[in-house]
């Protein structure tokens, strides 16, 4: 059977390059689906020096910027009700009319691609905002924990259902952060006052946590090297990793406690999407989006479609050869913090930090953490490979795609347009058509 085909693509794409072209690029890669991204998308950590995608095609920018603006019309809670003001981000609602009706003539399905927690409305919202375990904000994210930021997400996938009628929407940011503008620590989410609140309420006591969280935070910060040993010695075996959380109770609470976030924020938006169109989710590659308050068990029942983004070039959904690159300059010390890495999520490699920072991970990553969303959505939920196609060459994509299709996903989920080569972009296509005619 013919796998589905999505390419994601950013409303500033349309304005930049135009529809056709875009519908050009999905036909190439044999999509039968464009997911459009309709809501606001910002690169809330900057990339590193060296570490920023070039847009191969794009006639006006070098490098992602600002998406794109939805602008309002629906009931919102008082103090997250988004601006009316796109200021210079492209206009989401213009890019879809512009895109949907040409796709439509072409039997192309075009899906909104919605970003909820870190919606331009955070940048304003210090009230809801997620906060580290040092008390900071955390820049540009809004926290589940409370009731307005819930209604806020309901309230936006409501208005995006209501204007463009779609057949599914597709939701993103649906987590905890990885990292972010205050570094590791921001990884440390949430302390903030309706976390307190509400964890206590389940027996979990979010200030026993700081200080162990702080103080790891701060030797990363000193000592680099020693922190990655003992996160090694921590995590490097599966008895090492068992000793660990069964003498820190808590912080397996804390993890639970935000995977109880999550669901509780897709349960409300099912119920809002229900009976109007289908719900799709973006999420973490298994292993790593547990960690991020994504337990893919929980969430199957709720979705059509689940996408992990199993991107080997950049490590997951993050950049995490990046993060390891700005730990510290020193080649030892980046090694040391990738091989913490690796035992973590069992990276099937590369052996060292050089060759990570250069080709990223072994493709066999993808068929690892495909077989583990296989699992554990356990036939609830359709899976659809997220395949980075991002300077890797047209061999490279095949080779991420037969990777791929060993963990047998119905889809496959092309991520982006932007920063993929139209040689790349071909290949998948050339691929797909070999699997539909029996080839492989
Ligand atoms: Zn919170």
């Amino acid at each position: 059977m013919r796998p589905t085909v999505a390419l994601q693509v950013f409303s500033y794409d349309v304005r930049d390059e135009g529809a056709e072209p875009c519908l050009a690029a999905a036909r190439l890669a044999g999509a039968e689906v464009v997911l459009l991204c309709v809501s606001h998308w910002d690169a809330i950590l900057p990339a590193l020096p060296g570490r920023e995608r070039r847009l191969p095609h794009n006639p006006t920018r070098s490098s992602h910027g600002s998406g794109a603006y939805f602008r309002p019309v629906g009931t919102y809670p008082a103090a997250l009700r988004p601006s009316d003001e796109p200021g210079d981000l492209a206009d989401g609602d213009t890019a879809w009319s512009e895109l949907a009706p040409p796709a439509h003539d072409t039997g192309i399905s075009v899906i909104p691609w919605v970003h909820l927690l870190t919606d331009r409305v955070a940048l304003g919202a210090p009230a809801h905002a997620m906060r580290n375990a040092a008390g900071q904000i955390v820049p540009g994210w809004l926290c589940p924990s409370h009731a307005d930021v819930v209604d806020f997400a309901c309230a936006r996938v409501s208005d995006v259902i209501e204007k463009l009628g779609p057949p599914a929407i597709f939701i993103d940011r649906i987590r905890f952060p990885d990292w972010g503008l205050n570094g590791f620590i921001d990884s440390c989410t949430c302390f903030c006052d309706a976390c307190h609140d509400l964890a206590a309420t389940q027996g979990l006591y979010l200030a026993q946590l700081r200080e162990p969280l702080l103080s790891f935070a701060e030797l990363l910060r000193r000592d680099p090297a020693r922190a990655s040993r003992i996160s090694h010695d921590a995590v490097g075996s599966a008895v090492g990793t068992l000793r660990t959380t069964s003498d820190n109770d808590a912080v397996l609470h804390w993890l639970r406690f935000r995977h109880f976030l999550i669901e509780r924020l897709v349960r409300k938006v099912s119920e809002v999407v229900r009976g109007r169109c289908e719900l799709w989710l973006d999420v973490w590659p298994p292993s790593w989006a547990w960690i991020l308050g994504q337990d893919l068990r929980r969430l199957a029942p709720y979705a059509t479609w689940i996408k992990p983004m199993v991107y080997h070039r950049r490590s997951g959904g993050s950049d995490i050869p990046g993060f390891i690159a700005s730990l510290s300059p020193d080649p030892t010390i980046q090694d040391a913090a990738y091989q913490t890495f690796r035992a973590l999520f069992a990276f099937p490699g590369p052996a060292n930090v050089q060759d990570l920072l250069i080709g990223g991970l072994d493709p066999l990553f993808i068929t690892q953490e495909l077989q583990l969303a296989n699992n554990m959505l356990d036939g609830r939920s359709h899976l659809a490979a997220g395949i980075e196609v991002y300077a890797c060459g047209p061999q490279g994509v095949v080779t991420a795609l037969d990777h791929a299709a060993t963990a047998n996903p119905v889809g496959y989920f092309i991520n982006n347009f932007a920063v993929a080569e139209l040689d790349e972009l071909a290949a998948v296509g050339e691929w797909i058509q070999q699997r539909a005619n029996g080839n492989t």
